[in-house]
């Protein structure tokens, strides 16, 4: 380091020193988001592999019934809604987060 000059260079390693906590915290974020969305993918996975398992069962024994009415339909809807999954039209198919949705109730309203 240059005697004179070791203010200025002082300075700029602050700056790199600054520049490299953003980075890191940016990072560091952003790598806490993908675990997040890993796990949440994860749990929607085993859900519906269990779903399809189910479903794949269910299937080979009602082979020999006629085609589902729109009852058992929406039984089915309310039964996947019970398994923790939206039925609504905004978000259908994805795990809930959160305890209820209210598009998914209205649409075991109608
Ligand atoms: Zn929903």
């Amino acid at each position: 380091m240059d005697q004179k000059n070791w203010p200025q260079s002082l300075n700029r390693m602050s700056d790199s020193i600054f520049d490299l906590q953003q980075n890191w915290s940016e990072w560091r974020n952003q790598w806490i988001a993908l675990v997040e969305e890993n796990q949440r993918l994860k749990l929607e996975n085993e859900k519906l592999q269990q779903l399809l398992t189910k479903s794949s069962s269910k299937k080979s024994e009602n082979r020999k019934l006629k085609a589902e009415s729109n009852g058992e339909g929406l039984g089915n809807l309310k039964r996947l809604y019970q398994e923790g999954f939206h039925i609504c039209n905004v978000s259908f198919g994805r795990l809930r987060t959160e305890e209820e949705c209210l598009f998914c109730h209205s649409f075991l309203q109608k």
